[in-house]
């Protein structure tokens, strides 16, 4: 029983500094993405078009968080975007203490989006607010389609739902009208937009969407 005080008490603190973050965003009027999947989904390859297609048209910045290496944020850096690497040290999850960290490095008036990359895990990420305006999650075709029934806390959360790698649709053991279906089951409320990073479809959709939400955020 006192794990679960103990767990409790993590994520109340947690929640406080997601508060404080959250406040900060808005008053820079930066509306800031917490990217979630599991391991392998192509969030980081969803990053780098997402930033080739707004470059010159939006401000946008990354926090990458990885367990152990900087190797994706060397690919987001090679694009021109500015980056900030946290290394979890094996812990599985950011938490908003760690991105509070990470944002003393960032300019946030220069900034409009903010996507910042989770570590690869579809379990704790969903449970710690990082200040984000909205979760989102990629599911990948390769992952088959019962992602949502097993992460149900994740789907729930998310506001938009990214099917990646939809050009494999052919060759994976994966029903996408199934994938859909049991997704909504959870979360009705889902935005879902299907991309490949390899043949760019759909990715044109998700960036109007970023564009549109660019509309809300009032600039300081
Ligand atoms: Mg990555
Ligand atoms: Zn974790």
């Amino acid at each position: 029983m006192s794990i679960i005080t103990i767990e409790r008490k993590v994520l109340q603190k947690n929640d406080e500094v997601a508060r404080r973050n959250r406040a900060l965003f808005f008053s820079h009027g930066t509306f800031a993405i917490n990217l979630v999947s599991s391991p392998g989904s192509g969030k980081t390859s969803i990053l780098e078009r997402t930033l080739q297609q707004l470059k010159g048209e939006l401000k946008v910045a990354v926090i990458e968080g990885d367990i152990q290496t900087d190797l994706d944020a060397r690919r987001i850096a090679s694009l021109g975007a500015p980056v900030v690497q946290i290394v979890t040290n094996g812990s599985c999850h950011l938490e908003a203490k760690l991105v509070e960290d990470a944002l003393s490095n960032l300019d946030l008036a220069q900034v409009q989006l903010l996507i910042i990359e989770n570590v690869g895990n579809l379990v704790c990420p969903a449970n710690y607010d990082l200040g984000e305006a909205v979760k989102v999650v990629v599911a990948s075709t390769t992952e088959g389609d019962d992602k949502p029934l097993k992460y149900p806390a994740m789907f729930r959360n998310a506001t938009v739902l990214m099917i990646n790698k939809i050009d494999l649709l052919p060759y994976v053991d994966c029903n996408l009208e199934q994938l859909k279906k049991n997704a909504l089951s959870i979360n009705p409320g889902l935005t879902i937009f299907e991309t490949s990073c390899v043949t760019k479809e759909g990715l044109e959709g998700w960036c109007a969407w970023l564009r549109s939400k660019m509309i809300f955020v009032g600039r300081s």
